[in-house]
């Protein structure tokens, strides 16, 4: 299998003025994350809102360049690339956004918005790229008819599968999805995710899936990556961590979602408090303060990841917690 997407050790950080004659303040947005995507697969990536992964999502999208660490899409590496290299990672990674309709042109035919990545990347003729455009419409479970329509004449679900469509007029390597079905009603959602996972299955693209809704991303996942504060603390396969998440915070997150059938035996774990301050984050395991099992070490020394069970935890104490 060969990676598409291979982050190592990437941060963010920004820089925040304090006023005159003050120095600047920092925020560490993003701070190492590593891991490898394959084609045809899928990393979620869950936290709370705050937690980095929206400022993830941008440096994987090139949208923002990352303060330090490596990024290499399908081999190539992000860094130093020409303007021709460039132009061609810009093709190979493609986003969905959150809110379809902030996405689209409102004043711009829906066909025509379609066929805009084709006419600016490609050199296919105007009936070749219409042809293009009405197989991916059908693909994505649009009418011929809705060529010719304005995104406003559609409904929410619609939206995203014009928004996903577009993004994979090119057939990406990767597609990176913020949150793509949380502006959704709950009875179109399953649809939605279903087609993304039908597009996947026909492009092989790899998908980096953000959400802060653990019972979305269940059923998409192939690997998880769980964020807090801008720090990856668990990450590994989807089966492994949904079994028996390790981290105390992960272990939180999951007791946090709802189920149909509650497991009685497992006690709902609660964590209080919300998230830091990002600009004066706790010392420590950044998680100390709301953890329920944190002592003097966790105040003092950052917890590394480090590999256990299949997967990386970043927890002093994760062996007698789960012990
Ligand atoms: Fe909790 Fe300490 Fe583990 Fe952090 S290092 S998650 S505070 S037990």
């Amino acid at each position: 299998m060969s990676a598409v997407l291979t982050a190592r050790d990437l941060t963010r950080h920004y820089a925040i003025s304090r006023g005159l004659f003050k120095p600047n303040a920092h925020v560490q947005a993003l701070n190492g994350v590593s891991f490898e995507l394959q084609a045809g697969k899928t990393l979620a990536v869950v936290g709370e809102s705050g937690c980095g992964k929206s400022t993830l999502a941008r440096a994987l999208t090139l949208i923002e360049e990352p303060s330090s660490g490596s990024l290499q899409i399908a081999g190539q590496e992000v860094a130093g690339a020409n303007k021709a290299q460039r132009k061609q990672l810009r093709r190979d990674v493609q986003m969905v956004f959150q809110n379809p309709y902030a996405s689209l042109n409102p004043r711009q035919k829906v066909g025509d918005q379609l066929g805009e990545p084709l006419l600016i990347n490609t050199s296919l003729s105007r009936l070749e790229r219409r042809e293009k455009v009405q197989a991916m419409m059908q693909q994505v479970g649009l009418r011929p008819e809705h060529y010719q329509r304005y995104p406003h004449m559609f409904s929410g679900g619609q939206r995203q599968r014009i928004a996903l469509a577009r993004a994979m007029m090119l057939q990406p390597k990767v597609l990176v999805a913020d949150e793509p079905t949380s502006a959704l009603d709950v009875s179109i959602q399953a649809q939605v995710l279903n087609l993304f996972m039908d597009l996947q299955e026909e492009f092989n693209t790899g998908y980096v899936f953000i959400s802060h809704n653990l019972s979305v991303v269940r059923h998409v996942a192939d690997d998880v990556l769980v964020m807090y504060l801008g720090r990856p603390v668990e990450m590994g396969p989807s089966e492994q961590i949904y079994q028996r998440p390790l981290h105390p915070y992960t272990q939180a997150l999951l007791s946090a979602t709802p189920t149909i059938h509650p497991d009685p035996s497992k006690p709902k774990i609660k964590i209080s408090g919300e998230l830091p301050n990002p600009l004066s984050p706790p010392s420590g395991c950044a998680f100390h303060q709301r953890c329920p099992h944190a002592n003097e070490r966790c105040q003092a020394e950052q917890p590394a990841l480090r590999l256990l069970d299949a997967r990386q935890v970043a927890c002093h104490h994760v062996e007698w917690i789960n012990s």
